[in-house]
Order: structure tokens, then sequence, then C-alpha cells
């Protein structure tokens, strides 16, 4: 799973199905991410010296990864990511609908680098990216 912090997701699952979102926090040993707004509970805390006054908290609770599609900011669809070396060989993100950059991953490895130029499948437009 390509998801990181910071990207826009759309929730596909559970009560939050349908919410568009951002990625606070991803925790890949577990699968989930912690989405802004999404999969949320309330506490009733009872009064204590930290709480005076009691009350409710509101905590959102880490969703499944796969209960997430990953929102495009350039063409602002829901997509698949897909992983690609560039000529330099670092590796970066990009959207499968329409190719664009989702970000980098990975330094630039030279012995990523010799491979990605042997690939065929890797679209032109990268190269010209410094
Ligand atoms: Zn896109």
């Amino acid at each position: 799973m390509l998801i990181r912090t910071g990207d826009t997701v759309v929730v596909i699952a559970g009560n939050d199905s349908g919410r568009k979102s951002r990625v606070i926090k991803v925790d890949r040993e577990t699968g989930k991410a912690i989405v802004e707004g999404v999969n949320g509970v309330k506490k009733h805390i009872r009064r204590s010296q930290k709480y005076p006054q009691g009350g409710v908290l509101k905590k959102d609770m880490p969703i499944q990864l796969s209960n997430l599609m990953y929102v495009c900011p350039s063409c602002s669809a829901t997509a698949r990511l897909g992983a690609r070396f560039l000529e330099n060989g670092s590796k970066e993100r990009f959207c499968k609908k329409c190719n664009a950059s989702a970000g980098e991953i990975a330094p630039a490895k030279k012995a990523h680098a010799h491979a990605a130029a042997g690939k065929t499948k890797k679209p032109a437009k990268a190269s010209s990216k410094k």
C-alpha cells in the first residue's frame, strides 16, 4: 500500500464510507491509518483533576488501509498508485490514471538507475525531470 501521511483519501467502507479526508498517520505494522474525522469514537470522561468538567473526548481511530482509496491531486479522481523508478534511480509513486507523479518514496540509487534505463514500460515524461 502506497498511501502516505498527508494524502487525500476517500473512505470506501464502514460508517464513514464516502467521506473524503486527509491521512494523519499511517501505521505500516498494523496496516492501518488515522484519517481526519474518520472512524471517530467518543470517550466519556469522568470528572477528575485533569478534566474538572468531565465530558466527552473525540478521537479518530485507525482504519484499515484497504478501506481507503487514494485521491489524486492532479486528476482529482480516486486512483490506484503505482511505483516506478526514475532515470536517476530514485523511486516515486504515480497515479495510475493520469500518470502524474505523487512524490518520491526512495532516494536515488545507482543500481535502480541502471535498471530504469533498461525498462521500456517507463513513460518518457519522467525523463525530463531532474
Ligand atoms: Zn491522477
